[in-house]
């Protein structure tokens, strides 16, 4: 076990009086965690799996204003969805970056009865949207950033235009326009990085993974789902940030069922990584954002090397663990098709797939993508007060612990002793558009490798450049990746790390990028093993898991990671 835990764990042995328990370690809760921390608050957050790694894993990477819910007339959730973006593309530059957009345009005035329709709530159904419509709604994204523009405004083009820079679209458009939102590039990550920060605002709060709180007998007991050891914990007030499963907690957490009506509804939807180069280059750098035959809008986009295409939206009776399930794929290639009509996409393209469930707000609408995104605080009384968290976007974390934060503080009788608007996220502390060539300069390390570590570590990287310089294992575990095995023991020893699956999914981008295979998962679990003291029974259990894991959530089987192995010896030969 790292030490890092042990000291947790030992501090937890010590003193379980906490004011607030956060259950839930999504970028939700993980936001409510540095709100409470940063008001000077003892918290504790409990996840039972690891951090980010529900449907905080899964999202379209998107840090947006939400352009379509201004069909809805979300024009609140859209300005601050907007004011949240800005204020992440400044506090968080290392991983928030802007993202060109294009939508191809087909017609010129469809959509516009139906948008004023739904708008006025007299349609429920989707239909294309042509220029105008797309005209109304940029004009109204500039104005709701008039006054702090930090992209340019929008543009249109014409047929020919558009064509010449995306020679590649369906011929079939009349225009296209474009507008700036912003991309997230590591969304673990930036979860990792915020658990850290709170920690270091309060250090006396304790965030554990692979535990579990319950409620058996009316008090409160936290179990260490790593080694099975029970802990008696008493808060204040308990913050069920449970996502999609937030009804299920409710239960878990009272002792006797609620009886009412469920707060969420989920739905569930699936994203395709795919590593194929002509249509990587046919995107031109940009998003394109397009609505697929049913008027579902989708998104395919260049990420990290690869392209990252959906996504799908179908409703779930019950909060699980997801996957993209092969229809899911056909329905993503289709779409695929649709808009690149020439660039063939094949089954083989697709390094990782992967699903979640988005935590919607009950609803009986029966156009999944018009359930509002919006969230709300909702309070159970009890022993204990408990406050529900309903709903939201990633983009909008930090509002919604805002709000979260301050119904907590007036129930705890407390004031906010400072807000989260302008502080800086873990490696975008002191981040600057040259890092990387002060990086290199300061430590005498290649131009590659410094740009390697602020992309994924932003100013945290000269931690890491300090912590490697001291080893003898400072290469990477493949010749085709980036990541070196000194890295790895960084992250065992600095980052929350419990199991394989946390290194290779989360804390590093291996997997999502297609760069494991059984050689490399070999090697990250040698060290991951060194590092964290598991004897040879336990490493094989972690390796056996997370293949199994890979395979049946993620979509890469046994022949895939052998057959990366087979051509990188070949390439490497
Ligand atoms: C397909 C898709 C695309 C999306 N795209 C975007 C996008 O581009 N931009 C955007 O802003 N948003 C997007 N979202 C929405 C965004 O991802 C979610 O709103 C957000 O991640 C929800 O976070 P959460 O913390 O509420 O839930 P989760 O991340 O699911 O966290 C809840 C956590 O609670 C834990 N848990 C459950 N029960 C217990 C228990 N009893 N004890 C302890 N822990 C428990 C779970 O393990 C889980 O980790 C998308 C969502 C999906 C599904």
């Amino acid at each position: 076990m790292p030490e890092q835990r042990d000291q947790k764990i030992e501090g937890l042995r010590r003193d379980g009086h906490f004011d607030v328990i956060v259950v839930g370690g999504g970028i939700n809760g993980i936001g409510v965690y540095r709100e409470l921390a940063a008001q000077g608050l003892r918290v504790l957050l409990v996840e039972r799996n690891d951090f980010c790694s529900g449907c905080s894993a899964a999202p379209s990477r998107m840090i947006h204003g939400g352009l379509r819910y201004l069909e809805n007339g979300e024009f609140d959730l859209v300005r601050e969805s907007l004011c949240e973006r800005d204020a992440l593309l400044s506090n968080a530059p290392h991983m928030v970056r802007p993202l060109p957009t294009t939508i191809p345009v087909t017609s010129i005035f469809s959509g516009l009865l139906n948008g004023t329709a739904s708008f006025l709530g007299l349609s429920r159904q989707p239909s294309s949207r042509g220029a105008v419509p797309i005209k109304i709604g940029l004009t109204m994204y500039d104005w709701i950033t008039r006054s702090r523009r930090a992209f340019p405004k929008h543009t249109f083009r014409g047929r020919d235009q558009t064509l010449h820079l995306w020679p590649k679209l369906n011929p079939d458009l009349r225009c296209s326009a474009t507008y700036y939102d912003a991309w997230i590039s590591y969304p673990e990550r930036m979860g990792i990085e915020l658990v850290l920060d709170a920690e270091k605002l309060s250090p006396e709060s304790v965030a554990l993974n692979y535990a579990e709180v319950t409620s058996p007998n009316g008090g409160l007991s936290l179990e260490d789902l790593m080694s099975g050891e029970i802990f008696a914990v008493e808060a204040r007030a308990i913050v069920n940030a449970t996502g999609a499963w937030v009804d299920d907690a409710i239960e878990r957490l009272t002792d006797n069922s609620r009886g009412s009506k469920p707060l969420v509804a989920g739905t569930k939807g699936s994203h395709l990584v795919i590593d194929n180069p002509e249509l990587y280059h046919a995107l031109n750098g940009h998003m394109i954002y397009f609505e697929n035959t049913d008027g579902r809008v989708c998104i395919v986009f260049p990420y990290l090397g690869k392209v990252l295409a959906g996504a799908t939206d179908i409703r779930v009776d019950k909060a699980s663990r997801v996957r993209c399930e092969p229809e899911e794929r056909d329905y993503i290639f289709q779409a695929l098709r649709a808009v690149f009509p020439s660039v063939a996409i094949r089954s083989d393209d697709v390094v990782f797939s992967f699903s979640g469930i988005r935590p919607l707000p009950l609803s009986d609408h029966e156009f999944t993508g018009r359930i509002s995104r919006s969230h709300f605080v909702h309070r159970l009384d009890g022993t204990i007060p408990q406050f529900c968290l309903v709903g939201g976007k990633w983009t909008t974390f930090r509002a919604f612990a805002e709000q979260t934060v301050d119904a907590v503080l007036a129930e705890l009788e407390q004031t906010r002793k400072t807000g989260t608007l302008d502080m800086a996220i873990g490696g975008g502390a002191g981040f600057s558009d040259d890092y990387a060539g002060q990086l290199a300069d300061r430590h005498a390390i290649s131009a590659d490798r410094a740009a390697y570590l602020v992309d994924l570590y932003g100013t945290r990287a000269d931690e890491v450049v300090v912590f490697c310089a001291d080893r003898a294992d400072d290469t990477p575990v493949d010749n085709l990746c980036h990541t070196s095995a000194a890295e790895i023991a960084f992250l065992v020893q600095q980052e929350l790390v419990c199991r394989l699956g946390d290194i290779l999914l989360r804390r590093t981008p291996l997997a999502i990028r297609g760069e494991i295979s059984d050689t490399v998962i070999d090697r990250v679990a040698a060290i991951v093993a060194a590092e964290a003291g598991w004897d040879e029974a336990k490493t094989l259990n972690e390796i056996q898991d997370f293949r199994s894991e890979l395979e049946e959530f993620y979509g890469v089987s046994a022949e895939m990671l052998e057959r990366r192995t087979r051509d990188r010896s070949e390439t490497c030969a």
